[in-house]
């Protein structure tokens, strides 16, 4: 007999509890979802209460909503109610801050958000706060809140009255006009935590740039075996290039760079031997090279677009040559095949206006055999910048179509009834 009647209680507590599923943070379904026409159409129209299981009646549901609605248009504070029979075994304090923040409940710079979650399988409510409501509701006040004006009611299984008198109460809290304004007007922006996340972007960069070029610099820095001095002052610049380009960013570069360029002198002049008689070269000065030098050679050291270093073999009288570039502002002339042509005139034949384009002439003379070239270009059309077009700051008021994308780090309280 008391077996059956056992079974009969687990037949009945089952089929009781299998009415309602067991939630999770993310099957919880957002009121705010369903204004976005995803939740269930039985859910209330609303944006505040989740009241999946029924558990509270619908004028309940309706007037607690049109109070939250106005708390939100009053305060700024986004509320939201929650109502589910069974989350399993899970803390309710827990879940509702999984849930809080899952959701992202009140305004994301302001993080007054609030919750009240009921959960009637563990008779336990829980008010939870975002981590800017903290100041203005405290543990304490959650845990009178609950005390004093919502767990009397649910004692009489009077649930929405008892959350409908929670929310009167925490309207209260909020009632002084120095709060309203502070809660309404946006707080001042905490540019710290962005700031102190570039900086790490920096320093973490630049650590690495900075590894590797000296990397590169211990491996590159030097002419390696068999390698001509050109091709290896070559590599160096490149890599000095990289350095110029970093210590804009990071100054301490300076030294390298300065190091980097020291080295590059120095493998310029490093001696080699000849190639035919295996003898030390020579490296001719300015005055000795000349008689080496091809015209074309000496106009272009002339003019400054490249150095030419003569190398002799006192031995057998060979000769190397390697060339260096250094003025960039010289072309290759088309007549001479020096690099000795630059750009020696702009003029605008054509302005541009803001219906047509206008038209230029560029003229480059050689300065080692006078050849001088014309090129004709576009000038594109000037357009009128834009005025910046007003965008509307919209602040997130009340009766808002989603959730702020608040935050809460646990602050509440809890109370089992
Ligand atoms: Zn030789
Ligand atoms: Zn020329």
């Amino acid at each position: 007999m008391r077996k059956i009647f056992t079974s009969i209680c687990l037949l009945l507590s089952l089929t009781l509890f299998g009415q309602f599923p067991v939630y999770t943070v993310e099957t919880v379904p957002s009121p705010k979802d369903f204004a976005k026409g995803t939740a269930s159409p039985t859910e209330v129209r609303n944006g505040y209460v989740s009241n999946p299981d029924g558990l509270l009646n619908q004028q309940g549901v309706e007037f607690i909503n049109a109070q939250l609605d106005t708390l939100e248009i009053t305060t700024g504070v986004q509320m939201a109610v929650v109502a589910v029979y069974s989350i399993g075994d899970v803390p309710a304090s827990s879940f509702a801050v999984d849930l809080f923040n899952y959701w992202g409940i009140g305004d994301a710079e302001k993080n007054t958000g609030l919750l009240l979650l009921w959960v009637p399988s563990q008779r336990y409510v829980q008010i939870t706060t975002g981590t800017g409501m903290e100041k203005y509701l405290t543990d304490a006040d959650c845990g009178y809140i609950l005390d004093e004006f919502l767990i009397p009611h649910f004692k009489d299984s009077c649930y929405s009255a008892g959350i409908i008198k929670a929310i009167w109460a925490v309207e209260s809290y909020l009632d002084d006009p120095e709060t309203r304004v502070e809660l309404l007007t946006s707080f001042e922006k905490k540019t710290e935590p962005e700031w102190v996340w570039w900086l790490c972007w920096y320093i973490t960069a630049m650590m690495i740039a900075l590894i590797w070029l000296c990397y590169r610099s211990f491996v590159s820095v030097k002419r390696n075996e068999g390698e001509s001095n050109d091709k290896a002052v070559e590599r160096v610049q490149s890599l000095i290039g990289w350095m110029t380009f970093f210590t804009v960013l990071f100054p301490a570069l300076y030294f390298l760079r300065k190091w980097a360029k020291g080295k590059e002198t120095a493998i310029r002049k490093m001696p080699f031997n000849c190639e035919n008689c295996g003898h030390e070269m020579q490296l001719l000065n300015e005055s000795e090279e000349d008689q080496y030098l091809n015209a074309i050679q000496q106009a272009e050291e002339k003019v400054g677009s490249y150095d030419h270093d003569v190398w002799h073999c006192p031995q057998c009288q060979a000769t190397k040559i390697y060339s260096y570039r250094l003025n960039t502002d010289y072309d290759r002339c088309a007549a001479c095949g020096a690099v000795t042509m630059k750009l020696t005139s702009d003029t605008v034949l054509e302005r541009a206006t803001r219906y047509s384009s206008g038209r230029g002439c560029k003229l480059y003379t050689c300065a080692n055999c006078g050849h001088i070239t014309k090129s004709i270009y576009i000038i594109p059309k000037i357009v009128e910048s834009s005025g910046s077009s007003g965008s509307g700051g919209s602040r997130s008021g009340g009766g808002s179509s989603s959730w702020g994308g608040g935050h809460s780090s646990g602050g509440g309280a809890g109370r089992s009834y």
